[in-house]
């Protein structure tokens, strides 16, 4: 049994399309005894719940004042950004990016590309992808797996969310990616995402984890049961798990 973990970095409120307020979020991980909580709603991009930017300083606001209503939790203000180029590109810009206590970044489909090309080439194979002949799926596969490492190099991703929901990953080549710049693979509770395979085969190239429930209602944050189901499957080692052991990572340092 590897235990329960002291933080959860992946929730989501009202700014995107989680039902409950920063405040609710809050609450809940100080009832569930967790030291530390990420606020991460969906980067803009994402169609019709993404987060309007011209409300961050109210989220920030916000943030500053239930962090002072609830001391025993560390409130950590974070986005899930999304990938919307096939370079990398995210959709927060880079001066809210240096305001940020946790980058999360996700692969969606359901978001605004950086271009028509991107979108034809990130977003139209993945969801054609059953239907296509098995060199052209080998083909989405590879630029998935080029897209999410240019922005795992170029910037400093704390966590790639859900890696592989809905699409095609070279596990290996993303791990080791991710390994270089110290960002964590996230083991998604809500999708039960990666699955014991790819988790193993990230473990083998020393990648690092996180357990997260992306809550999308308060009653569900600290809910790491698939999680961790999937964690104890692969035989993961609970130093290799940043939120159970609070250890050397950057995220343990800002929490
Ligand atoms: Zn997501
Ligand atoms: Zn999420």
């Amino acid at each position: 049994m590897l235990g329960m973990p002291w933080a959860d970095f992946h929730t989501h409120t009202r700014y995107s399309h989680g039902t409950g307020t920063i405040e609710d979020n809050v609450r809940e991980a100080a009832r569930k005894g967790l030291y530390a909580v990420g606020i991460t709603d969906h980067g803009p991009s994402m169609l019709g719940i993404g987060i309007d930017l011209r409300r961050w300083e109210r989220i920030e606001k916000e943030i500053r004042v239930v962090q002072s209503k609830y001391p025993q939790v560390k409130v950590l203000l974070g986005v899930e950004a999304n990938l919307i180029s096939e370079d990398g590109d995210l959709d927060i810009p880079n001066e809210i990016i240096g305001r940020l206590d946790l980058l999360l970044v996700g692969f969606h489909l359901m978001v605004r590309p950086a271009s028509w090309r991107d979108g034809l080439r990130l977003i139209a194979g993945n969801l054609a992808y059953e239907s296509l002949p098995r060199k052209t799926q080998e083909r989405v596969r590879q630029i998935n797996t080029r897209a999410l490492i240019a922005a795992v190099n170029r910037y400093d991703v704390d966590i790639v969310t859900h890696p592989g929901l809905h699409l095609d990953i070279d596990t290996v080549k993303l791990a080791r990616a991710c390994v270089a710049r110290n960002t964590a693979l996230e083991i998604n509770a809500s999708h039960r995402v990666p699955d014991v395979g790819f988790v193993r085969a990230a473990a083998r190239e020393g990648a690092f984890f996180v357990l997260s429930s992306d809550a999308h209602s308060p009653n569900r944050i600290g809910d790491f049961r698939k999680a961790l189901q999937v964690a104890e499957e692969a035989g993961v080692d609970r130093g290799r798990v940043v939120n159970l052991d609070y250890g050397w990572h950057t995220m343990c340092r800002r929490a």
